[in-house]
């Protein structure tokens, strides 16, 4: 960013947010992106919009004490980030994991304000979690963390005010007891978290959906250049919630997937993760949690630590977590052949190695534009949870299509519009910007 952009939209930004590089960093990012719609429209910045945008319209951080399975008392640190209202009630995921610190929570929720609002749905931006592993404790263990939890959180949600949902280390089971709590502390079932099971006020299609709606969204892509996912090999990391999902489409489309990864290191399988060994990736992941060394030794594949990135392929999908190509992974990329690389996770591509994949003309589809099918799936349950209803998979799935269909056009509309045609990054920034911004201009200074 120059010096002299830098100083008009900062207004001491950082000063204020001292100690919190990926906040600070994912507000540079998107006001770096919407710059010439501030030279087109100056009211944004008399009205005092992006200190304002980026100021959280609260903050919540509590202990969460829990008992461990030997008996030993155990304490944690809680977060919720309610960002934005302007668009609908705070809306945004739930993520536990040692990593969780205020500066990522801050940056999900500001990105999620951004992303909700592409997504045509009345949802706020919101984002939160805690510094737990659920991995290696036991179910009680879990449950007890998610009662904990919940014995503060309850106070600060509900269904038309902050609507929580799932994210890294909060699935299905996580859900479960959370909403369990929930119903137990406020006496009344309602749909005040996403993701929630099948019989119990769910959603068809809310588990596929961030890894449905992220091929959906890089089918379009690649639509553009005349190209579709049969025949292409894509490079894909975390296995999880999106990457499984994401798996599960592409071999649909006839692509050919060949890389999973972990936090240690990746496999490569040049014939394709299909048919069984689908059914293995997903108990991989879904029943053991294991580790995808596993994959290589069942499979006989080659196994290395360290990011799959530098494996020849078409399509990269990056569907782990922030921070998982860097420079020299997008160096990698490129000279791998890569044409395109996708964001299914949340924040994954620093900064300069988004810079140099666009310079080097590889398509980047920017996650909030890319991965946003998992909260519009999660708006859908909110509208059956109104109405007390619930729709077919044909029907979630062809809404989940049409949204991510129509977030490619938004995102590319205003990419052209604002001078930088083909550019998903800063075509989703505009838009959203607009939508957001027109919203806090039309609500007056609250
Ligand atoms: N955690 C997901 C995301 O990053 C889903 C959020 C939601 O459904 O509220 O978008």
């Amino acid at each position: 960013m120059s010096l002299a952009l830098r100083s008009r939209v900062d207004d001491g930004l950082s000063g204020r947010n001292q100690g919190e590089p990926e906040f600070l960093s994912a507000v540079a990012e998107a006001w770096e992106n919407i710059q010439p719609v501030l030279d087109r429209h100056p009211e944004f910045l008399a009205a005092n919009i992006l200190q304002r945008m980026a100021e959280p319209e609260r903050q919540i951080m509590f202990r969460v004490p829990w008992t461990d399975d030997s008996g030993a008392v155990r304490v944690n640190r809680g977060f919720r980030v309610e960002f934005n209202s302007a668009l609908g009630p705070y809306k945004g995921g739930l993520r536990f994991h040692p990593s969780v610190n205020l500066s990522i929570i801050k940056a999900l929720a500001f990105e999620q304000g951004l992303k909700n609002a592409l997504t045509g749905l009345s949802l706020g931006g919101a984002k939160g979690g805690a510094d737990f592993q659920p991995r290696g404790c036991s179910d009680g263990e879990v449950m007890r963390f998610c009662q904990s939890f919940m014995a503060e959180l309850f106070r600060h949600i509900g269904p038309s005010t902050d609507v929580p949902a799932g994210d890294i280390g909060v699935g299905a089971r996580e859900i479960g007891f959370l909403f369990g709590q929930y119903k137990r502390l406020v006496n009344r079932f309602e749909g005040s978290l996403t993701g929630k099971g099948l019989g119990w006020g769910g959603s068809q299609i809310r588990p596929q959906a961030t890894g449905y709606g992220l091929v959906y969204f890089t089918a379009e892509a690649l639509a553009t250049r005349g190209l579709s996912f049969e025949g292409k090999v894509v490079a894909l990391s975390g296995f999880g919630n999106v990457g499984f999902y994401a798996l599960e489409k592409l071999n649909s489309l006839g692509a050919s997937v060949v890389t999973i990864a972990d936090e240690d290191g990746h496999i490569h399988d040049p014939d394709g993760i299909r048919g069984d060994k689908l059914r293995f990736v997903h108990d991989l992941w879904f029943k053991r949690r294991g580790s995808v060394r596993e994959y290589a030794e069942e499979y006989r594949v080659l196994y290395e630590p360290g990011r799959p990135w530098a494996v020849p392929c078409d399509v990269a999908l990056p569907t782990a977590t922030q921070g998982e190509i860097d420079l020299a992974d997008a160096r990698n990329l490129v000279d791998a052949g890569c044409l395109c690389v996708a964001e299914g996770a949340n924040l994954p591509c620093s900064s300069d190695a988004i810079r140099y994949l666009r310079e080097h003309g590889v398509m980047f589809a920017p996650g909030k534009a890319a991965n946003a099918g998992g909260v519009a799936v999660s708006g859908l349950e909110m509208a059956q949870n109104g109405s007390r209803c619930q729709w077919t998979r044909e029907e979630v799935d062809r809404r989940l299509k049409e949204t991510m269909s129509s977030i490619h056009k938004l995102s590319l509309e205003a990419a052209e519009a604002y001078g930088w045609p083909g550019d998903y990054a800063k075509g989703a920034d505009i838009a959203a910007f607009l939508k957001l911004g027109n919203a806090m201009m039309d609500q007056g200074v609250v």
